[in-house]
């Protein structure tokens, strides 16, 4: 089918005045930066409902795209008629038997704004209903719940025409609910809370520790390549690399194995809050889930979360690996995730890290180094990258070097 629009039906907006022209205008914005390179399309954000005028662009691929932006409860695809009863059947008939399948049921809806149109709602549902009988002799009406609702809004300029209700991704336009850093490591539950946070309408920084030359080029590209899939849920994501390394030596130099994990995700943090801060963000988003490994417990969360006062969110905190393993495969990241790239935490860890650390123990253990010049350095270290949706970072070779695993 030719659709010339697409009609944009708005999420979870419950909020009034300066909060709805917000959650509008970012959805606005986030679909213009999604759809940019199809010049032709025009957005028009009403405060009810959203038109993507698509002027000749394929609704096939914009459909693609469309799902998954946040801020979108169901979108239709749209066809526009001039206004005469010859149109809307012609438009009506081609349309339902492009969707229509053996035994759907359907029925006529018609919404009148334009109240001089020669015919009422009732008029138009009965003369449109009885041509397409006359034309699909196995159609079905049913009043409650069929499968197609064949959508005529008669409108001052002109007639729309719909019969499908696609569901979009809900939750917030991104940058709705400002924005944060995500610590995201190579692994399987990371990328799944930075998709958790961007449905909020949370922007995200990434934050990633890499310890070369304990960690390889492939380890951060992957960190990389898992964020450009995320990209698709928002646009351009940045990427802020951070060395670890320097850090990672001193901690197993001098201080004892039990606390080598708890102090340094002690370190990461107050890293990723120190970054935080210099970007303008208001919390910080990790993969942690309660109970999963050592530096998981509660315990530790006590004895690592005591370096900031700032809220650490984790998306991910109550569900099982299962349904982690789940959403990571309906997003798209798990087979990036489970590629066998180690990063800084699989290669620093102690055989025995304590499943119940002491906050004290971890705070006087912590002061027997330089603290402030090993952040230092490693702040002077970062790098900051813009990624884009699908961007790819782990060349042919990393894939052939897989395949000999
Ligand atoms: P993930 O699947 O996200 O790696 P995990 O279950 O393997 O999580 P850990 O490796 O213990 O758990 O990490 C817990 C959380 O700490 C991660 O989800 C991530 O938010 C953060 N983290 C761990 N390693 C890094 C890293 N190298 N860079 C940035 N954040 C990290
Ligand atoms: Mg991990």
């Amino acid at each position: 089918m030719k659709y010339t629009e697409v009609m944009v039906r708005y999420g979870e907006l419950s909020t009034k005045g300066k909060n709805r022209k917000d959650f509008i205008g970012r959805l606005a914005g986030n679909i213009t930066r999604l759809l940019n390179d199809f010049p032709e399309v025009e957005i028009h954000p009403k405060h009810d409902r959203m038109h993507i005028v698509l002027n000749g662009a394929p609704f096939e691929e914009i459909d693609s795209r469309l799902k998954r932006v946040f801020g979108i409860q169901t979108y239709s695809p749209t066809i526009k008629v001039e206004k005469t009863l010859d149109a809307i059947k012609k438009t009506s008939l081609e349309l339902m038997q492009a969707t229509y399948q053996d035994g759907m049921t359907f029925k006529v809806n018609t919404r009148r704004s334009d109240h001089d149109f020669e015919y009422d709602t009732n008029q138009l549902n009965m003369m449109v209903g009885d041509y397409l009988f006359d034309n699909m002799p196995n159609l079905k009406v049913k009043m409650k719940k069929p499968d197609l609702v064949l959508r005529i809004e008669v409108r001052k300029d002109a007639i729309y025409i719909s019969n499908q209700l696609i569901k979009g991704a809900s939750g917030m336009p991104v940058g709705t609910a400002g924005k944060a850093m995500m610590m995201l490591s190579g692994g399987i539950d990371s990328p799944v809370s930075s998709y958790l946070a961007l449905k909020r309408g949370v922007e995200i920084e990434m934050v990633h520790f890499f310890s070369p030359p304990y960690t390889s080029d492939k380890a951060l590209a992957k960190a990389k390549e898992l964020t450009g899939i995320l990209a698709n849920y928002s646009g351009k994501i940045n990427f802020i690399a951070v060395p670890f390394a320097e850090i990672q030596e001193q901690i197993k130099e001098k201080l004892p194995e039990g606390y080598l994990m708890t102090i340094q995700r002690r370190f990461m943090l107050q890293l990723a809050d120190r970054i935080r801060a210099k970007r303008g963000g208001l919390a910080i988003f990790n993969g942690e889930s309660v109970g999963q490994v050592a530096s998981q417990t509660l315990e530790s969360m006590v004895a690592i979360n005591d370096v900031t006062t700032t809220p650490v969110i984790r998306p991910v905190a109550t569900m099982d690996k299962t349904e982690i393993i789940r959403l990571a495969e309906e997003i798209g990241t798990f087979d990036l995730s489970i590629k066998p790239f180690e990063d800084c935490c699989t290669i620093f860890a102690p055989p025995r890290p304590k499943t119940k650390p002491k906050l004290d123990e971890a705070r006087k253990l912590e002061a027997r180094l330089d603290v402030e010049g090993l952040i230092q350095r490693a702040m002077d270290g970062i790098e900051v990258t813009p990624i884009y949706p699908n961007q790819k970072f782990l060349d042919d070779q990393a894939q052939i070097d897989l395949d000999l695993l």
